[in-house]
């Protein structure tokens, strides 16, 4: 390698890759089988990954993605993932981080208000998110055990798991919720609430936050409702949460790895989770250690949007979903499980197996999931792009 290694320059490959990323090839040659000695230059490997990469992804923008929480991303956020891949920050570190970092208090300082919260930081998923919550509330409360219902997302099993905590799952009620009469003394726990279960999109009565030892309210999914002015009452009571986790690669629009956990009390929780080393200039706060600048690409995202353009996007979502339910419960051979909450639609076929309709469905429109034995479809409103027309439209052939 020459003092000029060429390939820590911004290139004109770097334009083929755009030019790739407009026109996917799909024509896929051979990928090596082994490790080859000799590589074979970047441009050949662009022109050789292409057609698999982007040739046969699945888009998460197009007609009929309607599936999973995972959304489409605006351009914005392509470009400022190059950006962050270019220059590679590390929020661990303040020196190679000089503007990632206030980016991310930025972001914080703008979105953790409006949950009720007073700080917190990013992190690569919810699934950490809330097992930083939790490990914030055994830390800085004492609190002896974990408490959410059988509807909450497998990450608080985990999180349970990893610290050690007993987990005691409630049952839910006929809406889907926790079950407030099966709740018993939760005056040493950590109450695990969701807003925005992931199989049926349930909130749970966010009425309880407040009163165990510490509420932790997982809205990995639905959180970002509260930027909706036509449906922030939804999450209303959020505010008395002590801690609060949101999936910003889900209803923000962001790449992954992308979420918040916002506390409450910051100057409580953050000594619980902080570890100062030797050669850190600023005391490791939360699970990760290194971590990208993903901030970056939200408030870019925020700040081309405003509020009303990233509300507009939810609430087109919101609606899709209430004008598929409604098509769908018109059909006297499905069962519709509930009107949708927070955009997730959950249906079954009554006259053939569910296994049967879903393979008969075009792939990336709906996904399964399991309640009470019985295995549904399950359609996430996390694509604006979505049409609607041509999803019901396929729904209705399906079943004929
Ligand atoms: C998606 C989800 C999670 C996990 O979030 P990741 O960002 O996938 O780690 C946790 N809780 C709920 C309710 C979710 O929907």
């Amino acid at each position: 390698m020459t003092e000029q290694d060429k390939s820590f320059q911004a290139d004109a490959g770097l334009e083929y890759a755009l030019d790739l990323l407009r026109h996917p090839p799909s024509d896929a040659l051979a990928l090596p089988t082994a490790l080859a000695e000799q590589g074979i230059g970047e441009q050949a490997t662009l022109q050789l990954l292409a057609p698999y990469v982007l040739g046969q992804a699945s888009y998460l923008d197009s007609a009929a993605a309607c599936a999973h929480m995972d959304p489409p991303t605006p351009w914005i956020t392509w470009a400022t993932s190059l950006w962050n891949a270019r220059l590679n920050q590390n929020l661990l570190h303040p020196a190679t981080a000089p503007f990632a970092r206030q980016a991310e208090e930025k972001v914080i300082d703008w979105l953790a208000p409006v949950f009720g919260m007073h700080g917190g930081h990013m992190c690569s998923g919810s699934t950490l998110a809330n097992l930083t919550a939790l490990w914030a509330a055994r830390d800085s409360k004492q609190v002896d055990k974990i408490i959410a219902s059988t509807a909450a997302h497998i990450s608080i099993a985990k999180a349970a798991r990893i610290l050690g905590l007993p987990y005691k799952q409630i049952a839910t009620n006929p809406d889907g919720q926790i079950d407030c009469a099966q709740l018993g003394n939760i005056s040493n726990a950590c109450l695990v609430l969701t807003a925005g279960t992931t199989a049926t999109g349930v909130i749970d009565s966010l009425a309880l936050a407040g009163q165990a030892k510490w509420t932790h309210i997982d809205a990995a999914w639905a959180g970002p409702l509260r930027l909706s002015a036509k449906h922030a009452d939804l999450l209303a009571g959020i505010e008395r949460a002590d801690s609060v986790a949101v999936s910003a690669h889900k209803w923000l629009f962001q790449p992954k790895d992308s979420a918040l956990i916002m506390f409450q009390q910051p100057e409580l929780a953050n000594p619980a989770i902080s570890f100062g080393g030797g050669y850190l200039a600023a005391p490791n706060i939360g699970v990760q250690g290194s971590r990208g600048a993903a901030a970056i690409s939200l408030l870019a995202t925020l700040m081309a949007w405003g509020k009303k353009g990233m509300a507009a996007r939810i609430d087109q979502a919101m609606s899709m979903a209430t004008i598929l339910a409604e098509a769908l419960s018109k059909e006297d051979k499905l069962s519709v499980w509930a009107m949708p909450i927070t955009g997730v639609t959950v249906f079954r076929p009554l006259h053939i197996s569910t296994q049967q309709l879903y393979q008969r469905l075009p792939e990336g429109i709906v996904s399964t999931c399991m309640l009470d034995n019985q295995q549904w479809l399950r359609s996430v409103a996390a694509n604006p792009l979505a049409d609607m027309e041509t999803i019901i439209a396929a729904i209705r052939g399906a079943i004929k």
